[in-house]
């Protein structure tokens, strides 16, 4: 069987990261007899400049054609480009991961799970201006409420099935108390225990005591904000991966941006973009009902971790490796385990 991944390397750091990755991925496709057609499609700022769309058609094509995505960072076309393929695919569910690795200096231990709702809320896009005041609007619907919840209730199953519902309603009644009643209306109805704090209060409690954390179900910018800051508490945003998830499509993506300021240093970290991969194998294994795809992933979370050990590590974290030498140990790694 052979699985259709499209691709899209984006801007910045993304083309290095995407390199380091397939490097894997060939490793991955001989120990586990695995066969991945993947197509580059183009989307994000250097696009935009070369064909005038930062979003062409035939990558959304490529997508939609595709067993399942993966994307490396865009620029400032985030919008244009991130946002607009989830809600074109109504991928309704982010997911982040957060957890320490070996050998990364990191704030505090940390293992959660942040899922967060990725298709209202202030991210719809619904902004305008009237006489020198602009205004956005905030949608919160009892639909993509319970939905994302229902997410947060599974994932909470299969671990220690604590959830902690984040949000805001003392102050914005409406749209943080919808969500927050209708979240709880729906967790209910799984076995696990419920909890809520206040994004402010939850933003301080992840620092100073992460452990009081499963699983973290919020809207969609109050995750987008808390997972960063759990990225940073595990050591570093370059090895965060995420995924967007819906009922039928999928694409994976590292949390960190296009990170300019490092493009073409090859010191980029390339962890999250393959981790993305690993989440993305994941996905696709309950889908295809594949095993070889599960056990793929462990595989390659059994060679970052013993990467990490070995020291191989880019300079955010603490390391002076090469953005391509990591890929090239992982490789050598996957072939010897
Ligand atoms: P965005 O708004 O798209 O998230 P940003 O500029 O706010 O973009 P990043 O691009 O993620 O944020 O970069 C923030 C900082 O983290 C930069 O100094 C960047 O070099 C660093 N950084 C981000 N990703 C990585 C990575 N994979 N490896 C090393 N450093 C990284």
């Amino acid at each position: 069987m052979v699985y259709r991944i499209a691709w899209i390397k984006g801007d910045g750091i993304g083309p290095e990261i995407s390199e380091a990755t397939l490097n894997v991925i060939e490793a991955l496709e001989s120990k586990h007899n695995l066969n991945f057609s993947i197509v580059f499609y183009e989307a994000g700022d250097l696009c935009l400049s070369k064909r005038g769309t930062a979003l062409p058609s035939e990558t959304v094509e490529g997508f939609r054609n595709a067993d399942a995505a993966i994307k490396g960072p865009v620029g400032e076309t985030s919008m244009d480009v991130t946002v607009k393929l989830r809600q074109i695919f109504d991928l309704y569910a982010n997911i982040r991961p957060v957890k320490n690795f070996p050998n990364i200096e990191c704030v505090k231990n940390i293992d959660v799970v942040i899922v967060r709702e990725n298709s209202e809320d202030l991210y719809k896009g619904l902004e305008f201006e009237i006489d020198n005041i602009a205004f956005a609007l905030r949608i919160v619907s009892d639909y993509a409420t319970k939905r994302i919840a229902r997410v947060a209730g599974e994932i909470a199953c299969k671990r220690s099935g604590l959830v902690t519902i984040v949000h805001k309603s003392n102050v914005l009644r409406k749209t943080c108390g919808l969500f927050s009643r209708v979240a709880k209306e729906e967790l209910s109805k799984y076995p696990v225990k419920v909890n809520e704090m206040y994004v402010d209060a939850a933003s301080a409690v992840l620092i100073r005591s992460p452990e009081k954390f499963d699983v973290i179900l919020t809207t969609n910018m109050f995750g987008d904000i808390l997972s960063d800051e759990a990225a940073q508490i595990a050591g570093s945003l370059g090895i965060g991966p995420s995924a967007n998830i819906g009922e039928e499509k999928a694409f994976f993506e590292p949390i960190h941006g296009a990170a300019p300021d490092i493009a073409g240093k090859n010191i980029a970290n390339p962890y999250a973009m393959i981790l993305s991969f690993k989440m993305l194998m994941e996905w696709l294994s309950e889908k295809k009902n594949d095993q070889r795809l599960k056990e793929a992933a462990y595989t390659l979370e059994s060679a970052v971790v013993e990467a990490l050990k070995m020291g191989y590590k880019t300079p955010d974290i603490g390391g002076n490796k090469k953005t391509d030498e990591i890929g090239h140990l992982l490789h050598k790694l996957i072939e010897n385990l």
